[in-house]
């Protein structure tokens, strides 16, 4: 990857990453060996054919290569980005086994970024069908339903509670890894080919619930929106925020430019970052470019973090401290945070998937305390409650998780679920895929109506 030096971009809100130049990308997709039967495209989720697109780069038809996506994926500028690939597409290629696999979400990027530039096809949208299908949240799940369902020639209406789309997309994840203009050109896109974005509408509260059930068809993509906290002594102080209150503050509030915007944050010099996935690198990561000192807190070792390993060695060169083996257990101070105790985990015994089950340590010395300004607490979210909650016959499962049968039916006949409201808390691709396997059971459904 095309990395900018860390002590640079530790001062702003750019994207790290430049991608792949024309030439080194033509190289790269000559690498792939086209498998008669490709593993690469069971890893991906909405199953491109990744074969042909990185054949058609391959022999410089970047335009080809980006219709073979586009079939199957409307967000390409955005997977490219954000995919974990080397769990899914890029994890399965043989490459990987004499070496190195190829990079298929670099050449996915690369294709997207040039249509961009060079301008972009829409797909073919099929005649109106007079059909209303109403789509709940704009995030993968949502935008991904939405184009399914115009292509097909639905109208397609998506109420959207925030003030701008994309979901996590737009106020989770962060600019230096996935920049809001190429998400606004992405969903634009879709919204080009016929579906209507109602943005602060939220279902539940200002747009009725019996008026969501009177469209033919509707698709819940609301997400898992609902953060999780440790239940520790302090956490109500000033200073402790979710990582989705954090994020959003900067992301989508621009706090990092208060009082210009009129979002604040508070600018903690010192700031604790408890968890080790995605969504808590992503913080400490947001909290450098504040300016902060940043420790990032997690119960396991440094080589069991969830997060992406890139984002790890990203985090790393970018000055985040991390401390593993280690727990919250107060955050001191009042009315505002001063500190952390943390107690250190014992590693020593391995679950049966071979990963250590943190305990903690007793006696003199297993206690420690780190003083910090500010608690940014990123240890999971939770399926957004606000609509199940209103709609009694929607079933739920224990975590409160929208149940769905494999056609991503809910227990309602023409109310369906996709992305995280249903699987909780998983990636954008998964959220992708859910939503088309969905979207394309309400075309059949409304088929077989007519
Ligand atoms: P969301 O993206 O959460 O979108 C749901 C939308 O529904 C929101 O816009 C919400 O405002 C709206 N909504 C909710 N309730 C209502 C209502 N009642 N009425 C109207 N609208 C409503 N995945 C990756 O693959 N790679 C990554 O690098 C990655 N990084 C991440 C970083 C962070 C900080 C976070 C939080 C997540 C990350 N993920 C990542 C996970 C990924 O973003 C999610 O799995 C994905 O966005 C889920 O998509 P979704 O459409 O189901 O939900
Ligand atoms: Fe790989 Fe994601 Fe692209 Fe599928 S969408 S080919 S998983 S990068």
């Amino acid at each position: 990857m095309n990395l900018r030096p860390a002590d640079i971009r530790v001062h702003d809100f750019e994207e790290v990453d430049e991608g792949l130049p024309e030439q080194t990308a033509v190289l790269e997709a000559l690498r792939c060996m086209e498998c008669p039967r490709p593993m690469c495209v069971q890893g991906c989720p909405v199953c491109i054919d990744i074969p042909a697109f990185i054949s058609a780069i391959a022999h410089e038809q970047f335009r080809d290569a980006a219709r073979i996506i586009k079939h199957d994926n409307m967000l390409p500028a955005i997977c490219g980005r954000v995919c974990p690939q080397e769990n899914q597409c890029q994890g399965s290629c043989i490459m990987s086994k004499k070496g190195k696999p190829v990079r298929i979400g670099a050449l996915e990027r690369f294709v997207a970024d040039w249509e961009r530039e060079h301008g972009v096809e829409s797909p073919e949208v099929a005649p109106p069908t007079g059909k209303r299908v109403a789509v709940v949240g704009s995030g993968p799940a949502g935008i991904t339903a939405a184009s399914e369902l115009a292509r097909a020639g639905h109208s397609v209406t998506i109420f959207e509670s925030l003030h701008t789309a994309g979901g996590v997309l737009s106020y989770g994840i962060p600019a230096f890894r996935l920049p809001k203009d190429i998400v606004e050109f992405e969903i634009d896109q879709v919204l080009a080919m016929g579906a209507e974005l109602r943005l602060n509408h939220i279902v539940g509260r200002s747009v009725p619930v019996d008026e969501l059930l009177r469209y033919d068809a509707v698709l819940i993509g609301s997400g898992a929106g609902l953060p999780y906290f440790m239940g520790i002594e302090g956490e109500n102080l000033n200073g402790v925020y979710s990582a989705n209150e954090f994020l959003t503050r900067v992301n989508l509030m621009h706090a990092d430019r208060f009082p210009e915007f009129d979002t604040p944050v508070i600018r903690g010099s010192r700031v604790a970052v408890i968890g080790g996935g995605n969504v808590a690198m992503d913080s400490a990561r947001v909290a450098r470019r504040l300016g902060a000192k940043v420790y990032l807190i997690y119960r396991r070792r440094e080589e069991d973090l969830p997060a992406r390993a890139d984002e790890v060695r990203n985090a790393i060169d970018e000055g985040v401290d991390m401390v593993c083996c280690a727990n919250p257990v107060r955050i001191l101070g009042g009315p505002a945070v001063s500190g952390i105790e943390c107690v250190r985990m014992d590693m020593c015994e391995l679950d049966a998937s071979g990963r250590p089950i943190p305990r903690p340590l007793k006696g003199e010395g297993s206690r420690f305390t780190l003083d910090v300004d500010m608690v940014v607490e990123a240890i999971g979210q939770g399926p957004n409650p606000l609509l199940s909650g209103l709609i009694p016959e929607l079933k739920r499962g224990p975590k409160g998780n929208i149940l769905v049968d494999d056609d991503g039916r809910t227990s309602i006949p023409h109310v369906f679920a996709a992305g995280d409201i249903a699987t909780g808390a998983a990636t954008v691709i998964w959220a992708m895929g859910s939503a088309k396997n969905a979207a394309r059971s309400i075309n059949r459904m409304l088929a077989e109506e007519d």
